[in-house]
């Protein structure tokens, strides 16, 4: 193929203007994403590789390797794994195939005020990795051959980073591909080795085939000439090349942990938690499994996959394994690593594999129980121990404080799905949830804790649900219950009405609407009480005929109450049906 200048597909041209405006402030990632690149190229060809051994040709040692030139002002990034044809690199490199990048747009549009911290967390979410080449270069160069194409088959790409490239055919005889760079004038730090040196160990020290870079040693000036740095020829790996969850817990520092979940999530924050284990037994695998701290701009989307990536004897087989956690845990990251799946596993033998129900199980419980551990820590007020002794408050413990709050307000509506998804564990999810109530403004109620307040006589968990917490407290419904002082749970979030269908009971005790058919306060309504309503009843008996008739077709029922103090009157629905809520949310969904 001769040079031809193409145009980027139109949604490109428009990220690459916000990438390089809006990421300025987190420039360095670049290295991150294109690192991530190669060594994701090197995971491809290893995996092809598996059924035809001869891509391999004769360099069989994936690696990645960095280099710069002063003097043409340019920064490269080498690997030698799968590399790309020339029509791969029209695909790829011009287009976004992902699903998704229309909202992702229109989002960092929206968000245009946030600051450059926030935006560039976006765009690490979404993962433009490419384009972010062009936060510090205003030409990139990429030479690539497909391994297992001739020689004669590689391909050029070049562009500016506006609106068209230029692709050609060239010879290349190494496989794989070259990223050069092309740096601005203001991004010339980068042609620095400590500086790449200390990048690639921020972002890159878990990638888990060897990073190099040319050795330099200090030549001294001659004839008049300031000494400096010069290349020996010499390269050496400057990561440490070992998957992190492979290392025994106590040799990995906190910080490896933090840089690693970064690394694999696009995260500029650290995880709220993460636990790390080995599990023998029947099914043998490794988990490195990570709480965020922040929800992801997509968390909604009912398509986005678990964030947990599989590996097989090290080996990486893919991302976004949905089979690995449950649909409500889709927010745990990290990295399940399996010493019994075959290599070449896919998604539909996943599915129906024994072993990897037993991963799903296991996984399951664990981030269960790392959300129950952050729960206990939630307020550690210093219990005064039976003996009277204080107890001591650790350093670890200490750390846990108001974790479970902050992930409680990024990720409980999702938890709450696990009611309805995940029937064998609902127990424990039930005792995780944290509700606010007519005693609380703060989320922060859990059901053991209502049960601990309730009423002598009071034999249910009464809750209302509502758009939103003022709607939810001035409910005409609330009257009675705020009278006699019983307190009542509001639940706002949208998927309350659904979830609560899965949570009839809660440790022996039934969950109650007060806005569903006659409240029945059973003990805490006093005689008087029921004589002077029973009494009503019968004196109202015409009035109540006539306002049958009148609403016939809107009201199934007109009666007698003693939920209301103030209000004279308010809408109900049948035990058995569907809430006031549930039937407006589902009008708004078309129903
Ligand atoms: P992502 O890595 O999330 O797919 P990127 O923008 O980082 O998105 O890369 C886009 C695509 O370009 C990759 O999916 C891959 O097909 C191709 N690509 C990028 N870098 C390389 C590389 N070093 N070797 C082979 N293919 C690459
Ligand atoms: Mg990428």
């Amino acid at each position: 193929m001769s040079k031809q200048t193409m145009h980027f597909q139109a949604e490109v041209a428009q990220l690459l203007h916000l990438v390089t405006h809006s990421l300025y402030s987190n420039q360095e990632i670049f290295l991150r994403e294109l690192v991530s690149n190669a060594s994701d190229a090197c995971d491809k060809l290893r995996f092809e590789a598996l059924n035809n051994n001869a891509l391999y040709e004769d360099a069989p040692q994936l690696e990645v390797r960095v280099s710069f030139d002063k003097e043409a002002k340019t920064l490269t990034i080498t690997d030698n794994g799968i590399g790309m044809s020339a029509q791969e690199a029209i695909d790829h490199l011009g287009t976004i195939a992902k699903s998704g990048t229309r909202d992702f747009m229109n989002r960092l549009e929206a968000d245009k005020k946030a600051d450059a911290k926030e935006q560039g967390q976006l765009i690490g979410q979404f993962g433009v990795g490419f384009y972010s080449g062009f936060i510090v270069a205003d030409k990139i160069t990429v030479e690539s051959r497909r391994a297992g194409l001739a020689p004669e088959e590689g391909v050029r790409w070049i562009s500016g980073g506006t609106g068209d490239f230029e692709v050609e055919t060239i010879t290349r005889t190494q496989r794989g591909t070259s990223v050069i760079l092309h740096l601005r004038a203001d991004a010339e730090e980068y042609l620095n080795a400590w500086k790449i040196k200390s990048i690639v160990n921020k972002y890159s020290d878990h990638i888990s085939l060897p990073i190099l870079m040319e050795k330099e040693e200090w030549k001294e000036g001659e004839n008049d000439q300031p000494g400096g740095m010069v290349k020996t020829g010499d390269w050496e790996t400057v990561n440490k090349a070992s998957a992190l969850w492979t290392r025994p817990k106590k040799e990995v520092t906190e910080e490896q942990y933090a840089d690693f979940y970064k690394a694999i999530s696009h995260d500029f924050e650290a995880p709220l938690t993460w636990s790390h284990n080995r599990v023998e037994g029947n099914t043998e695998y490794t988990q490195l499994l990570y709480i965020p701290a922040k929800a992801p701009f997509d968390l909604w989307n009912r398509d986005k996959k678990a964030g947990v990536k599989l590996y097989v004897k090290r080996v990486f087989i893919m991302d976004e394994a949905e089979a690995l956690l449950p649909t409500y845990l889709r927010f745990v990251k990290g990295v399940i690593d399996s010493a019994d799946l075959p290599l070449n596993v896919s998604r539909e033998l996943l599915q129906e594999s024994r072993d990897v129900r037993a991963i799903r199980e296991g996984s399951t419980k664990r981030v269960l129980s790392m959300l129950e551990d952050l729960a206990k820590h939630d307020k550690h007020e210093a219990a005064e121990g039976t003996d009277g002794v204080t107890d001591v408050v650790d350093a670890d413990d200490k750390a846990k404080e108001g974790k479970y709050s902050k992930f409680y307000a990024e990720f409980g509506a999702v938890l709450k799905e696990g009611l309805g998804e995940d029937f064998g564990n609902k127990e424990r999810i039930a005792k995780l949830l944290r509700f606010a109530s007519t005693s609380s403004d703060s989320t922060s109620v859990s059901l053991a804790d209502y049960k601990a307040r309730m009423k002598e006589g009071q034999d249910a968990i009464y809750y209302i649900t509502a758009d939103n917490l003022a709607a939810a407290k001035n409910s005409p419904q609330l009257e009675v219950f705020k009278k006699k002082g019983i307190e009542v749970l509001l639940m706002t979030d949208r998927v309350d009405e659904w979830a609560l269908n899965y949570l009839q009971e809660f440790d022996g005790t039934p969950l109650q609407s007060v806005a569903k058919g006659a409240v029945d306060l059973g003990k805490l309504q006093d005689e008087t009480e029921k004589k002077a309503a029973e009494e009503a009843a019968e004196a109202f008996k015409p009035m109540l005929a006539k306002l049958k008739e009148a609403l016939k077709d809107k009201a199934e029922d007109v009666r007698v109450t003693t939920r209301l103090v103030d209000s004279p009157a308010c809408l109900v629905v049948q035990d058995d049906g569907m809430s006031t809520q549930l039937a407006r949310m589902l009008k708004q969904a078309g129903q």
